[in-house]
């Protein structure tokens, strides 16, 4: 058995049957972590306490108490806070602000995967504060994206989706806010899914924005994904948006036969629909072919693409980027150095004390972001600016509303490009305009999947995206299960891994 091959079910079933052990499993993987440093995508790890959580998936296990989840080993990004008494880890939200921190409690989807018997094995590079789009925001370092270490994996969950597609963890959770589970899923040749806004509770994840940051699974099939989804997933007393929903058994909708399929047309019936607006032509030729290709396939398996529209598309960057500033600017008002985090050395008094704790905890790019939404905020901005986004924000959602009037599924690339060179200095700009296919879906708070679609320039991974209604994970799941089944692409490791 290879086990670094194995994807979260046949892992399962492997520790069910007894074919190998959860603390052999963590064992070879916590072994395969410290080879694999350089890659810069786990922030910490903590083999004492892993192997005792290994150890006691295995006592269950062995009574026969075993779920599908039991002993599968798991990463968090770190930008969830995982209680420091129970597994030795530190938070860090990939700031300097917060080096070091020892969180009292986990975030809810923490401890529900902990529950399902899932082994947290360590903590995963990000961009400070989930900003960014390429983890080169991150304080402790850039992560090397496996198919291409000159290139960047993605962000801003970038160390999620390099350890998965690097065979380091079978899957790793992440957080979306404006596409940071789907782009890194993308740029690395893997599957995640960002549930609809409210699906999984934002309880101990560092807040960003907090009308978009949503956590979703990354793992390297549609299948893992549903398994991880399931037990991470419902509603929390302790988040106020917090969907109340009946828990769902995601992995049972992704298996559901739809009405009319065959065997040979799994999909038939199933109307995915093409924004006009997602294809643009300044999306690169390599990307179009291998998303057209996907898009041939599921066509192959039954479904009817149709022509839809997506009008504002390009005011997403924009509205995005006032308003998620908007909210960061009250959201890390908090970390002043009084009650968490680093506190300054010298200062004349408290207010120098506040000055000096922000200017030398903060990077550049949450520097900006945090002057950006306190002028957007501000008397005599706010109606201009934050009042303004927020309407095109509702016309945005009712945009996409439209359209599912005409398909089931709304489907494009992920990103206009593959993942680009590691430090190439970018402008900020830039990175905001690659955002473009991602941002949507984020501002309507609708569900939305990369799966993998094909190879383009330097033989780096292209994702499709697929984009659903409120809480149709169901049938993204089952549609990109059904791509999975027929396709190989999400089978394929990165060479020398
Ligand atoms: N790239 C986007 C940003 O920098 C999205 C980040 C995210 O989803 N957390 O804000």
């Amino acid at each position: 058995m290879n086990l670094h091959q194995m994807g979260v079910a046949a892992l399962g079933r492997a520790l069910r049957d007894k074919q190998v052990s959860s603390t052999e499993l963590t064992q070879h993987l916590l072994a395969r972590i410290a080879d694999q440093a350089p890659l810069g995508a786990f922030l910490a790890t903590n083999a004492e306490a892993a192997l005792a959580a290994a150890q006691a998936a295995d006592a269950a296990l062995a009574a026969g108490r075993g779920g599908a989840l039991t002993g599968v080993p798991v990463a968090h990004k770190d930008i969830f806070v995982t209680d420091h008494a129970r597994t030795g880890l530190p938070t860090t939200a990939g700031s300097k602000m917060l080096a070091g921190y020892a969180s009292p409690f986990d975030a809810t989807v923490v401890a529900r995967l902990a529950e399902s018997g899932m082994v947290t094995l360590g903590k995963l590079n990000c961009d400070e504060f989930a900003m960014g789009s390429a983890n080169e925001n991150s304080a402790f370092g850039p992560v090397h994206n496996p198919w291409d270490p000159r290139r960047v994996p993605g962000g801003s969950s970038g160390g999620s989706a390099a350890a998965v597609a690097a065979r380091l963890v079978p899957a790793a959770t992440g957080t979306d806010t404006g596409g940071s589970i789907r782009q890194p899923a993308s740029f690395c040749g893997i599957t995640g899914i960002k549930p609809t806004y409210g699906v999984c509770s934002r309880y101990g994840m560092v807040a960003f924005a907090s009308s978009l940051d949503q956590a979703g699974p990354m793992a390297r099939s549609a299948e893992d994904c549903a398994l991880l989804l399931s037990a991470m997933s419902g509603f929390d007393p302790r988040d106020a948006t917090s969907a109340e929903r009946a828990p769902q058994d995601f992995h049972a909708q992704m298996l559901g036969t739809r009405a009319g399929a065959t065997a040979a047309q799994p999909l038939a019936g199933l109307r995915i629909g093409l924004p006009q607006e997602f294809f643009p032509d300044g999306l690169s030729a390599d990307v179009a072919a291998a998303v057209r290709g996907a898009l041939a396939a599921l066509e192959g398996l039954g479904a009817t693409l149709v022509d839809v529209s997506l009008p504002r598309t390009e005011l997403s960057i924009p509205v995005y980027y006032l308003i998620a500033p908007a909210e960061a600017s009250s959201n890390l008002g908090r970390f002043d150095g009084v009650k968490f985090g680093h506190r300054a050395a010298q200062h004349a008094d408290l207010l120098d004390m506040y000055k000096k704790t922000r200017a030398e905890g903060f990077g550049p790019e949450v520097k900006r972001r945090i002057m950006i939404g306190t002028y957007v905020l501000s008397h005599g901005y706010y109606d201009a600016y934050y009042l303004q986004a927020q309407k095109l924000r509702r016309m945005i959602a009712d945009d996409f509303q439209a359209c599912f009037q005409r398909c089931d599924l709304i489907a494009g690339p992920v990103a206009p490009t593959v993942a680009w060179a590691l430090g190439q200095q970018r402008a900020p700009l830039q990175d905001y305009l690659a955002d473009i296919f991602t941002l949507p879906g984020s501002l309507a708070g609708l569900p939305g999947m990369s799966v993998p679609a094909g190879f383009g320039e330097g033989g780096m991974p292209v994702g499709l995206q697929l984009i659903g209604n409120y809480f149709d994970e169901g049938r993204l799941l089952h549609t990109a299960h059904a791509l999975q089944q027929a396709t190989d692409f999400h089978t394929r490791a990165p060479a020398g891994f």
